[in-house]
């Protein structure tokens, strides 16, 4: 029987364990805060931006809103990292990316306090995450592990460092803030990992790889990239990817709305209908990875608030 994770629960569930912990943090008279820095207005930026806000404001903790004007220099912004740095209201900084083409992606985040950096964007985290010390291991890449890890207790009713011992994990996509840094926390736990990327298809090698994992951790951003001939009998399928794509009916006619327009919907990489049969467990999509991320965030931030005051 196939198990399709509900990742929903599992974001409300470490949720709920922020909240516990973020009160604890209280009596002690010690608030976490994350300020999110997004400089313009870019829609999807913005749209993350209303979810951490919206995610601190139930979780109790300080929420800064840094929004310099899309014509900002490059000097303007790091004069506002450097504020957040010294700011202790302020226990994480998040960069909203894309950033205008004036300024240096690599400029801003180098100067982001190191132990404030809760999304692992610098070099000195990345770094650190390659050797098996994460301090803030990436959002995106530990909801992915966090997933694995609650889903192994809870229905295989297994410690997760067995779990993941010897297990082949094969990661599609080498991107920096998903692919590598997923590739990384699953071989750190010892798992015999594999990352395969667009040359892997190029040179029609992807199922040859991806048919032999016991996990497949889809993140290229390409609707119906996995089909059921991609994956494993049995295999656990966790799909990152995020699609948007226009809605067609049975005969493949466009299906509209009521202002005539086409319709779209949220896919992952994976063939969910054609694909779930023949899996163990899979991550739906949406209400998958996406319902996790922004809480591990959230963790990142309470663990740098520890940090900053010595009960870490
Ligand atoms: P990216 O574009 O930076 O990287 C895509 C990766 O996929 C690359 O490594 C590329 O080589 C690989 N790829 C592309 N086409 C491929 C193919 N045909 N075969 C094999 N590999 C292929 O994207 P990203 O930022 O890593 O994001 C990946 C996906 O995950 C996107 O859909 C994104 O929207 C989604 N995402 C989801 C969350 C979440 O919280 N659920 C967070 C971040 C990103």
């Amino acid at each position: 029987m196939t198990k399709v994770i509900d990742c929903v629960a599992i974001g409300e569930e470490i949720m709920k364990e922020i909240v516990k912990e973020t009160e604890e943090l209280k009596a002690k008279g010690i608030t976490p805060g994350i300020a999110t820095l997004l400089v313009g207005d870019d829609f999807g930026s913005k749209m993350y931006r209303g979810q951490v806000e919206k995610f601190c404001d139930e979780a109790g903790f300080n929420y800064v809103n840094e929004n310099p004007p899309e014509d900002a220099s490059e000097a303007d912004v790091i004069a506002i990292v450097e504020k957040l740095n010294a700011d202790k209201s302020v226990s994480g900084i998040l960069p909203l990316r894309p950033f205008p083409e004036q300024i240096s992606d690599t400029v801003v985040i180098n100067s982001i306090d190191v132990n404030k950096d809760i999304d692992c964007f610098h070099p000195f985290n990345m770094g650190k995450l390659a050797l098996g010390e994460a301090t803030f291991p990436p959002a995106t890449p530990a909801a992915v592990i966090e997933i694995l890890e609650r889903y192994a207790r809870k229905e295989e009713n297994m410690d997760p460092k067995d779990f993941f011992e010897g297990a082949e994990i094969v990661v599609v996509g080498h991107s920096n803030i998903v692919g590598k840094p997923v590739a990384f926390l699953a071989l750190n736990r010892n798992a015999t990992t594999s990352v395969t990327h667009v040359f892997t298809s190029m040179k029609g090698n992807l199922a040859k790889h991806t048919a032999g994992a016991d996990i497949l951790i889809v993140a290229a951003g390409k609707a119906d990239l996995i089909g059921p001939d991609l994956v494993k009998e049995g295999a656990i399928v966790i799909d990152v990817g995020i699609n948007r794509v226009k809605v067609v009916d049975e005969k493949g006619e466009p299906v509209l709305n009521e202002k005539g327009k086409q319709k779209t919907k949220t896919v992952g990489d994976v063939s969910f209908d054609a694909v779930k049969d023949k899996t163990r467990a899979i991550s739906p999509v949406p209400k998958g990875v996406g319902s996790v991320t922004n809480r591990m965030l959230m963790k990142n931030a309470l663990r740098a608030c520890k940090i900053s005051n010595g009960l870490l």
